[in-house]
């Protein structure tokens, strides 16, 4: 609970309570007016009634009698007229002549005072009422048929009037006084309700502030503070997502850092193993060179000379090659012209220019293949498919088998190139695809081999939305499975 003086609930309390007590005593003032205006009201008009039915009695008595001046009358006849009015209006009555004389009196022991000034203006023929404590004094003037006859006194008490109204008075104190009580409880504890409302708030923003976000909104209300609960609810979920995904672009920054340095550890190793790969056939010529300046005259080693300089000068022609084409597309600027190519064709026609190569290694080629059309730039599959039956012929054995199939699911192509031969392990099926990287570093020398081929193949595939990798055969083949997004689909539509 807030002991906060200035806290809201203490600042709206009070002025529940300054709204309660005006808005009481202004209705109490309109009541006790009210009642007071009735009751005097109610009193004149039963006192004029009263006056009105006395003088219309002294009126009759003077006409109706022997002719008197209005004093003689009065003098004559006012005690009589008096104990009768009194008797007649059970109250006591006081009668006066033109001059303000007292002629008669109903209870000469009760009616005492005379009020001067109440009496003259009834003298001067008007009505007067003079009203001391519980008790009202009213002078009335009787008219005669020529003039003022004389006065009539009635005095009455208004005790029971006063009474009610105290009594009235009484009830709206108390009663007036248990609504404000009431109302400052029930306002308190009203006020209490919405100041934990406002305070559950306040806790909540805070936890935002330190990073702890909302699960779920924390009031259950549908009023304005359950508004502003939604709003700081989804506020927090706002937040909460913008700093997962900033958390999440902040490890994407890190693992593409990561790639780079990567990258950048490759790139290293790559010029380290360039650098290797072309002293070696550098140092075998030079070698030669060397052994030819000291034994020119040496018909077998000038004949020995030829063949290995021109195999080792062929050999950096053929990397120097495949650097270039692998920096050509690290940088993006290999030409490529992607149109229809059917995947079928293509193989074929990559067969039929190994021919002579499968024909002097005495081996086998079966062909599955399945007519399918792939968007691909035509020479990049060429050397695609050219690479890879190289290889299956280059790490064959004498009299193996080469296998291809090509076949179309699921909307790609997926082509099969098998072999016989030596194989690939298991631990190395990803490793053949990284530079300069041989199973067999004596075999692929001999064979001319650079560990060049399937990186450039890789990047090729890849580079037309396709996929290469070296997969398990239950025949113990070494398989090269690539698949290419179909150009038409299963379906018949052009992608
Ligand atoms: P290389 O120029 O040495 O042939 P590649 O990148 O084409 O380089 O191949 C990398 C290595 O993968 C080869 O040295 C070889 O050991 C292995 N390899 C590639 N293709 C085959 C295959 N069809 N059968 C067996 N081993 C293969």
């Amino acid at each position: 609970m807030s002991r906060n003086p200035f806290g809201l609930t203490w600042k709206l309390t009070a002025a529940t309570a300054l709204v309660l007590v005006t808005a009481v005593a202004i209705l109490s003032l309109l009541v006790l007016h009210g009642i007071r205006t009735d009751q005097t009201r109610q009193l004149e008009e039963s006192l004029q009634h009263q006056s009105d039915t006395a003088a219309l009695h002294v009126r009759q008595l003077y006409v109706t009698g022997t002719r008197l001046t209005p004093a003689a009358f009065m003098a004559q006849y006012g005690q009589e007229l008096a104990v009768e009015l009194g008797a007649a209006a059970g109250l006591p009555v006081v009668i006066y002549d033109t001059a303000g004389q007292e002629q008669g009196n109903s209870a000469p022991a009760g009616v005492r005072r005379i009020e001067e000034q109440a009496l003259q203006h009834a003298l001067a023929g008007q009505i007067a009422y003079v009203t001391d404590n519980d008790l009202v004094e009213y002078f009335s003037p009787v008219q005669g048929p020529n003039g003022l006859l004389g006065v009539i006194q009635l005095e009455t008490s208004i005790k029971g009037q006063h009474d009610f109204y105290r009594y009235i008075q009484r009830l709206l104190l108390i009663s007036g006084s248990s609504v404000t009580l009431l109302g400052l409880v029930l306002g308190y504890l009203f006020m209490t309700r919405q100041t934990a409302a406002l305070r559950k708030l306040k806790e909540a923003a805070y936890s935002i502030r330190q990073n702890h976000f909302l699960s779920s909104p924390v009031l259950k209300r549908r009023d304005e503070l359950g508004d502003l609960d939604g709003s700081i609810y989804e506020m927090s979920r706002t937040i909460e997502s913008q700093i997962v995904s900033l958390e999440d672009e902040q490890s994407k920054l890190q693992l593409a850092v990561e790639k780079l340095q990567l990258l950048e550890q490759q790139q290293k190793q790559f010029i380290g193993n360039i650098s290797h790969e072309f002293k070696t056939p550098v140092t075998s010529i030079r070698a030669y060179a060397d052994l030819l300046q000291l034994y020119g005259d040496d018909v077998h080693l000038q004949q020995d000379a030829a063949k290995n300089i021109t195999r080792e000068a062929e050999r950096l022609t053929d990397l120097i090659d495949r650097v270039i084409r692998l920096s050509q597309l690290e940088s993006y600027d290999f030409e490529n012209i992607p149109e229809e190519v059917d995947v079928k064709n293509a193989l074929e026609e990559a067969c039929s220019r190994l021919q002579g190569k499968l024909r002097q290694h005495q081996l086998q080629l079966h062909l599955n293949l399945e007519s399918a059309l792939i968007c691909a730039d035509r020479e990049s599959l060429n050397h695609v498919f050219m690479n890879l039956l190289d290889n299956a012929i280059k790490y064959n054995e004498p009299g193996g088998l080469i296998r291809l199939n090509s076949f179309q699911a699921n909307g790609y192509v997926q082509i099969m190139i098998q072999n016989t031969g030596s194989g690939i392990p298991l631990e190395y099926r990803e490793k053949v695809f990284e530079p300069f990287f041989t199973v067999n570093p004596d075999r692929s020398r001999l064979s001319g081999g650079t560990g060049l081929g399937l990186p450039l193949v890789r990047q090729l595939v890849e580079r037309q939305h396709g996929r290469i990798e070296v997969i398990d055969d239950p025949g113990g083949l070494t398989t090269f499975r690539i698949s290419y997004p179909l150009w038409i689909t299963d379906s018949g539509e052009k992608l």
